[in-house]
């Protein structure tokens, strides 16, 4: 009798010590997800690389680029600090730049040659590696909503012309008359390129298109964006007209996932602008996220190295925006300007144009 007491004894000082040493393990996750109850987030944007200079920029369109930049960040920012998806935040960001009149994205695209509007964009989850693209659409509002249609609600990743646009019909997108699109400026810089081709035929030397300013503005203007959300989760879009005075249903880097376009939640989340024949042989956006991966190096030196070097060295230009796991921010350009912005958790904001 004696010996059972005992023994109910010495299992009921075991039984509790583990009571305590489990109640200490839970309090440790307690602690660490009270911690994780508040984790970083942050978004950064583009609105395009190229030729700009403060000399060619009014004080009145400079803020009007500012004010634009700003309002869409802060609708992606809102976004997130809500609790909602990078890929959320991601396409409402862009959204607000393709309805604006001031980028090469939705209204507002660039001509081609043929004096269309052909629209090109993608989104990539850096969650799942899920991605959808859409790739020379003429009808089309909001190609980014249409890109993301595609990862959401079909088994494919791109789409392109009319095919996508009967898909974009099949789940209920409103089509648009391409005249949505038109913006005098935009026009007038394809007349001028045009303009500047001939003269060149014709080996015209008297009339001289170096300081046109129709010309320097008629490259860039690309939308893009890459967020991290309260979940850990990256996500990155682009939205873009292409180039001015392209042919033969020319498809640029936008939509071209790796390219223009890269999320992966183990490194980052990239969005490109700038000549898309050149970020697509060097598959720019795979590229700073596999060096990052491969070299264990930071977003910034794997950024640097691209756009500063590879790049450069195939003989394109442009810059991209990047964010990292960690909510590290990059936003790199070899190109005189670019129009871009970044907010972090704290809602600190930074928005620059020029080479500063
Ligand atoms: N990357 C775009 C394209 O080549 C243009 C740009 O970003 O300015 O279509």
């Amino acid at each position: 009798m004696k010996k059972t007491l005992t023994l109910l004894i010495v299992f009921f000082v075991l039984f509790s010590c583990k009571n305590e040493k489990i109640k200490s393990e839970n309090s440790d996750k307690l602690t660490k997800n009270e911690q994780n109850e508040t984790p970083t987030f942050g978004i950064v944007i583009h609105g395009g690389a190229g030729t700009i200079l403060k000399k060619n920029m009014s004080d009145s369109l400079e803020n009007a680029y500012k004010e634009k930049l700003e309002e869409a960040i802060t609708v992606g920012h809102t976004v997130l600090k809500n609790g909602g998806s990078a890929m959320e935040a991601v396409t409402k960001t862009i959204n607000v730049m393709e309805n604006s009149p001031l980028f090469n994205a939705g209204k507002g695209a660039v001509f081609t040659h043929e004096e269309t509007n052909e629209l090109d964009a993608s989104v990539m989850d850096g969650a799942t590696l899920n991605a959808g693209a859409v790739a020379g659409v003429t009808h089309i509002k909001n190609p980014i909503d249409l890109a993301l249609a595609v990862m959401n609600n079909s088994p494919h990743v791109m789409l392109s012309g009319k095919g996508a646009e009967r898909f974009a019909e099949e789940q209920g997108f409103e089509l648009v008359d391409p005249s949505y699109f038109y913006t005098e400026k935009r026009f007038q810089s394809l007349q001028r390129i045009k303009d500047k081709e001939k003269a060149e035929l014709d080996h015209d030397s008297k009339v001289s298109f170096a300081e046109d300013p129709f010309i320097k503005d008629s490259k860039f203007g690309t939308v893009g964006c890459a967020a991290l959300d309260k979940n850990g989760n990256l996500a990155a879009g682009t939205s873009t007209g292409g180039m001015t005075n392209k042919r033969w249903n020319r498809i640029g880097d936008a939509p071209i996932i790796g390219a223009g376009t890269y999320a992966n939640n183990a490194t980052c989340a990239v969005s490109s602008t700038g000549w898309g024949e050149y970020f697509i042989r060097g598959m720019v956006a795979h590229d700073i996220s596999a060096m990052m991966e491969y070299k264990e190096i930071t977003l910034q030196e794997a950024a640097e190295e691209v756009i500063q070097k590879k790049l450069p060295n195939l003989g394109g230009d442009g810059g991209i925006i990047a964010i990292d796991k960690n909510g590290n921010v990059s936003m790199e350009f070899n190109t005189a300007g670019m129009y871009r912005a970044h907010m972090n958790a704290e809602g600190d904001l930074k928005i620059g144009i020029y080479n500063e």
